[in-house]
């Protein structure tokens, strides 16, 4: 479903991703944990085409979102294709990112209206629904400053599954949220990822959740996969020693 093939991002002399091969199966569950700085929220940013990355390719459920021309220089695909193969994508920020001038469910309708073209009773169904299944209910009139962090996190997802991807990335989601309000959020994934036909790719510093929400775990250094495997193997007996040292830093 989404597959990187020797993809280098630089930023100048720092090379941020370093030939990175990544390929994720249709429906799996992948966590992505690592250092500060290794590349981490670069992978889903690349995915999203916020920036062009400088060699190898990306795919998206088959299809490609840049190609080297004549010349050899890498372009990205038209705005026309990325946009299509970009609304395959789902993507929840660690800031939630909601309009603030928007209630819940209106955060919920405007791109299905504006992007997919559904008519607002229709895009407001499913919002309503959406914020059903997160457990908002009842919050669908309020506004962000009106919720807790946790809610608006959960709005959040609910807004990005309006748009109907097949791939949900998330970048932290839980990083900015106090520690009572984590549970929810987490569970709210966990739903998802139980009942729903999604592929998940997850950077997170939750390393309990990982482990249990995972099929496959990546440690990045240095802009590579250093190990992966599944969270069993990775997170109780791996087989780097760099995934070993940073483990015993954080658990
Ligand atoms: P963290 O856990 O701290 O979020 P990360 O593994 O997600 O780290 P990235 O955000 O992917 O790391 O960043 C990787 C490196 O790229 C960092 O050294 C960062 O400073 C650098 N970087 C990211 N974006 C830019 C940019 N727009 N310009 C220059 N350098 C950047």
């Amino acid at each position: 479903m989404v597959r990187f093939e020797n993809v280098t991002k630089s930023y100048g002399a720092l090379t941020v991703l370093d030939q990175l091969n990544l390929d994720i199966e249709r429906n799996e569950k992948v966590s992505i944990i690592g250092p500060s700085g290794s590349g981490k929220t670069t992978v889903l940013r690349m995915l999203m085409t916020l920036e062009r990355i400088n060699d190898g390719v990306i795919w998206v459920d088959g299809e490609p979102l840049t190609h080297m021309d004549r010349n050899g220089t890498m372009v990205k695909a038209s705005e026309r294709h990325l946009r299509r193969v970009r609304g395959k994508i789902g993507m929840v920020f660690q800031h939630f990112n909601l309009f603030p001038h928007m209630t819940a469910l209106q955060n919920c309708i405007e791109a299905p209206v504006s992007v997919l073209g559904l008519s607002r009773a229709e895009a407001e169904a499913r919002a309503a629904e959406l914020l059903d299944m997160v457990g908002l209910g009842d919050k669908k009139g309020h506004f962000p400053i009106q919720m807790s962090g946790g809610q608006k996190q959960r709005v959040a997802i609910a807004r990005a599954l309006a748009m109907r991807p097949k791939v949900m990335l998330f970048d932290e989601v839980t990083s900015a949220l106090d520690p009572e309000l984590v549970g929810e959020v987490l569970n709210v994934i966990r739903q998802l990822g139980a009942e729903h036909d999604l592929t998940m790719l997850m950077v997170t510093h939750q390393m309990g959740f990982a482990k249990e929400f995972s099929d496959r775990v990546c440690f990045f250094y240095g802009g590579k996969i250093a190990e992966q495997g599944p969270p069993d193997k990775l997170f109780n007996d791996p087989d780097n020693d760099r995934t070993r040292q940073f483990l015993s830093a954080v658990l």
